[in-house]
């Protein structure tokens, strides 16, 4: 059987970006950077203030211990011409720094009398001077493609003057949940049947990753039925399905697709929970067939769907970020598949502790309630221990 690994490859091989769009700064939170952004001006504009206080020449402070105060310079509106030798001028944060002066002596360092300001503290030169381009300049290429524009990228391309960015477009992903036991959350189950709780937890998931969800109705366990909601689902970036893709009676989803002209990438993983897993392309639209069971379903999206979507969305990081963790109990190692198990992340000294769900099972919901991260077990390991230390999946920041 496939590794999770190959099947991981096959998926990023198959993928490549959505096009790209251009967008105001102000919409481009979480979004892609799909072009270089370089600079349209030097940051700061003009050498200036980092401090309330008083702008001078540190040679003519050095000689006479006391200046006149010649006028200020605030922000927006700097001192008209050069300062005078032997003159000083009061400066705000911000403010433009004054021909003739090099040094910026803060407030809290002076006293300032009758027009004149003496200096308390030995003054060296070009202090609390914040230079023209020292930031950046002018034609400096801020950020690459790839990158995830967050708060601290949007203020950085703001203050370089972008109002607009070329960025990938977010994928609009088809969720189509399948199953003749499923009712929609708000109608009371009758015998035998339960709530779609994929639906909600797969969007969730996806609106988490900045994804457009296009839900779709639940697919009855018919050819007919199911048929034409997937090719409904088609239309979208990406398709989504869970269930019906074992080896039961009723699981459909794979002969259908194939009904559809599916080439497929692969069905079946070596990996615990999410054996059944499958993926493949229609046409241009990537699909992936995720098992019924909710944990494997919320695996296999976490495995193999949340790269595709990265890859989708142009992000350079495709794969989960880890960090290491000291284990707090045993876990039973030598399975004949690649195990991943849900967990917890608690911190102490600094440290990261993971402390395994007591409910892996794939039927059960609560296994990633609450979880921040997937631990993997390679094929024929042998058993971790508690107090090892262990390499996790993130899949949310602890
Ligand atoms: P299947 O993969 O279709 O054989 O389903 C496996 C298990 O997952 C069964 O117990 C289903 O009832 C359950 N299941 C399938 N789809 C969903 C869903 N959308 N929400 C919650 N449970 C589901
Ligand atoms: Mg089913």
């Amino acid at each position: 059987m496939l590794s999770y690994e190959d099947a991981l490859n096959m998926i990023l091989r198959t993928i490549s970006p959505l096009p790209a769009e251009d967008v105001l700064l102000a919409e481009a939170l979480g979004r892609a950077l799909a072009d270089d952004v370089t600079a349209g001006w030097d940051m700061p504009p003009a050498d200036n203030s980092a401090m309330d206080g008083f702008a001078l020449a540190a040679d003519d402070i050095a000689l006479q211990g006391e200046l006149k105060i010649a006028g200020l310079s605030r922000a927006g509106a700097g001192f008209a011409g050069k300062v005078p030798p032997g003159e000083a001028v009061k400066i705000m944060t911000g403010a433009p720094l004054p021909a003739g002066c090099d040094t910026v002596v803060p407030l809290e360092d002076v006293v300032e009398e009758g027009g004149r300001v003496g200096v308390q503290k030995p003054v060296r030169k070009g202090d609390h001077v914040r230079y023209r381009g020292e930031e950046f300049q002018k034609g400096e290429v801020l950020l690459q493609p790839g990158c995830n524009l967050r708060a601290g990228e949007i203020g950085l391309l703001a203050a370089a003057g972008v109002a607009q960015v070329s960025v990938y477009r977010r994928p609009r992903v088809a969720l189509l949940t399948t199953g003749d036991e499923l009712v929609d959350l708000g109608v009371c189950p009758g015998p035998g049947q339960i709530v779609n709780s994929n639906l909600y937890l797969l969007s969730a998931r996806l609106q988490e990753e900045g994804c457009t969800v296009l839900p779709l109705a639940i697919a009855a366990d018919r050819s007919g039925d199911l048929r034409e909601l997937l090719v409904l689902g088609l239309e979208a970036d990406l398709l989504i399905t869970t269930g019906g893709v074992s080896m039961g009676d009723y699981d459909l989803v794979k002969g259908t697709l194939e009904s559809l002209g599916l080439r497929l990438g692969f069905w079946k993983v070596a990996i615990k929970p999410g054996k059944p897993v499958l993926f493949g392309t229609v046409e241009k639209t990537p699909v992936f067939g995720l098992p019924g069971n909710p944990a494997a379903a919320a695996a296999t999206f976490q495995l193999f769907v949340r790269p595709a979507l990265r890859r989708l969305a142009g992000f350079r990081d495709i794969h989960a970020p880890r960090c290491r963790a000291t284990l707090t109990t045993t876990v039973r190692g030598g399975g004949s598949r690649q195990m991943f198990l849900w967990g917890r992340l608690s911190e102490e000294d600094g440290h990261y502790r993971f402390t395994p769900s007591n409910r892996q099972g794939s039927g059960q919901t609560r296994g990633m309630q609450q979880a921040q991260a997937l631990l993997s077990v390679p094929i024929g390991s042998p058993d971790l221990t508690a107090g090892q230390e262990v390499e996790v999946m993130l899949i949310y920041l602890p």
